[in-house]
C-alpha cells in the first residue's frame, strides 16, 4: 500500500527533467556539440571564487566537529546575523536574526510556508506564468491552488483578474520576480498597487492576505533595472530567499525565510513555519553552507555571460519575428510559439535537437520558455535552427 497522489507525482516526471534527460541520452548519440538544449536552469557561471575561499578558510580554521555538527533548527546566528545586515545595509530595513529561519534553499522554504498557512479550504493564488513546482508544493500542502490569467504581453499583474480570484478562503498570493519562466521584473507601480487592493481585502475580510515572495532570482538583473523589496512595499509579505541562483549553488541547498515583524501575527507566523518544517523533517540547513554564508551574505554574482547570452538571443530571435516580454532578470526567455501551440512547437524543435520547455505548466499554453545558462557557442549554432522553425 502507497499513497496514491504520491506515487503520481513520482511517477509522471516534470516536462522540464524529461526533456533534460532526452538531451543527454541525444548527446550520447549525436555529440553534446549537437543538442541544443535549452531545458534546465542549471547555473553556468561558477559560484564567486569568495565562496571557495571561505569553504577552504572554515575548514582550515574551524574545528571539524563544529563544521559538520548539527546546529539550531532556525540556523546559526552567526549566519542570520550575516544576512540581516546584508538586508539592512541594502534596503535599509530593520531585519532581526530572530526573524530569519535558514532554509535548505527556496523549495522547502516554500513548502514550510504553504503548510504553515493552509487552515480549513484555505487557498493560494498563483500568478501566471509561474514556476510549474508550486502546484504541488501548495497541494502537497493542504492549499487549493488557483492560477491568476497571464498580463499578456508585457508579463506583469493583471489587477482586475487577480481583484476577481480574491474570497475569504484566499490565505496568500505567491509572486516570483525576476520571474521564472518570463524573465520580467515586477515593477515598483505594480506592487504598490497590488498592495493597495490587498490591504483593502484583507480589511473587508478581516484576516491578513499574505504574500509570499519567491526571490531565488533577486540579484540576476541586468540593465540595472531595480527589483523593489517587497516587505517595504507591504507589510504581510513573507520572504522565500535562496543562494541556488546568486551564488550558483543549487546543489548545496542554502537559503533562508525572512518573516517581518510588521507581518499580521510574525511572531505565531514564524512558529508555524519552524514547526511546519519540523514536521517536513527539516533538522537544519547544511552546517558548513550554513558557515559560508555568514562570510559570504554580501558576495553578488557575475552577470556578464548571462547578459551576454540575453541579449545575443533577444536581438537574434526578436529579429526573426519571434515574440517575448522584455527580459530583465533571471536567465530564462518565454517566447510566444509560432502556430499558438508550445507542445507541438516544442516536438518540432525536438526533431531539430533543439529543447524547449512548452509554456502549459507553467499556466501559458502559447510560449515557449529557453534557459540561457548555456555556452555562447551552443547559441549561435542554435540560431539557424530557430530562424528554420519560424520560416517554417
Ligand atoms: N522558485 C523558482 C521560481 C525557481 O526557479 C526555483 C528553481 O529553479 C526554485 C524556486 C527552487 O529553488 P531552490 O534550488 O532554492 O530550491
Amino acid at each position: 500500500m502507497y499513497n496514491e497522489k504520491c506515487y503520481q507525482l513520482g511517477s509522471n516526471r516534470s516536462c522540464i527533467r524529461e526533456l533534460f534527460e532526452y538531451g543527454c541520452r541525444r548527446a550520447a548519440e549525436v555529440g553534446r556539440e549537437n543538442v541544443y538544449d535549452y531545458s534546465l536552469g542549471n547555473p553556468s557561471v561558477p559560484a564567486p571564487e569568495g565562496v571557495n575561499q571561505a569553504i577552504r578558510d572554515i575548514l582550515a580554521d574551524t574545528d571539524s566537529v563544529t563544521v559538520h555538527g548539527y546546529t539550531s533548527a532556525v540556523g546559526d546566528m552567526a549566519t542570520r546575523k550575516a544576512i540581516a545586515d546584508d538586508l539592512n545595509g541594502r534596503y535599509g530595513c530593520a531585519v532581526k536574526p530572530e526573524n530569519l529561519f535558514i532554509t535548505c534553499g527556496a523549495a522547502p522554504g516554500l513548502t514550510a510556508v504553504f503548510r504553515a498557512l493552509a487552515t480549513e479550504n484555505a487557498e493560494l493564488l498563483a500568478v501566471a506564468p509561474f514556476f510549474p513546482e508550486y502546484r504541488p508544493f501548495a497541494e502537497g500542502a493542504g492549499l487549493k491552488f488557483r492560477v491568476v490569467p497571464a498580463d499578456e504581453p508585457d508579463f506583469q499583474i493583471k489587477l482586475s483578474a487577480l481583484e476577481n480570484m480574491l474570497t475569504p478562503n484566499t490565505a496568500a498570493i505567491i509572486l516570483n520576480s525576476p520571474n521564472n519562466p518570463s524573465g520580467v521584473v515586477y515593477t515598483r507601480e505594480t506592487l504598490t498597487k497590488l498592495a493597495d487592493l490587498l490591504n483593502r481585502k484583507s480589511g473587508e475580510y478581516g484576516h491578513p492576505i499574505y504574500l509570499v515572495a519567491d526571490e531565488p532570482y533577486r540579484e540576476l538583473t541586468y540593465g540595472g533595472v531595480e527589483v523593489p523589496f517587497l516587505p517595504g512595499i507591504y507589510d504581510n509579505t513573507i520572504v522565500c530567499y535562496s543562494y541556488s541562483k546568486s551564488l550558483s549553488l543549487p546543489g548545496e541547498r542554502i537559503g533562508y525565510i525572512y518573516v517581518p515583524e510588521a507581518a499580521a501575527d510574525s511572531a505565531a507566523l514564524y512558529a508555524a513555519i519552524a514547526g511546519s518544517a519540523r514536521v517536513a523533517g527539516h533538522v537544519c540547513a547544511p552546517s558548513l553552507l550554513q558557515k559560508v554564508i555568514a562570510r559570504c551574505a554580501g558576495l553578488r554574482p557575475d552577470l556578464e555571460a548571462y547578459d551576454r547570452n540575453r541579449r545575443m538571443l533577444y536581438d537574434e530571435l526578436t529579429s526573426y519575428g519571434y515574440e517575448m516580454a522584455k527580459p530583465d532578470g533571471a536567465f530564462y526567455l518565454f517566447i510566444k510559439a509560432p502556430g499558438g501551440d508550445s507542445e507541438a512547437f516544442s516536438q518540432k524543435a525536438k526533431l531539430q535537437d533543439l529543447l524547449v520547455v512548452p509554456g502549459t505548466d507553467f499556466g501559458c499554453p502559447g510560449y515557449f520558455r529557453i534557459c540561457y545558462c548555456v555556452s555562447p557557442s551552443m547559441i549561435e549554432k542554435s540560431l539557424p535552427v530557430f530562424k528554420k522553425l519560424i520560416e517554417e
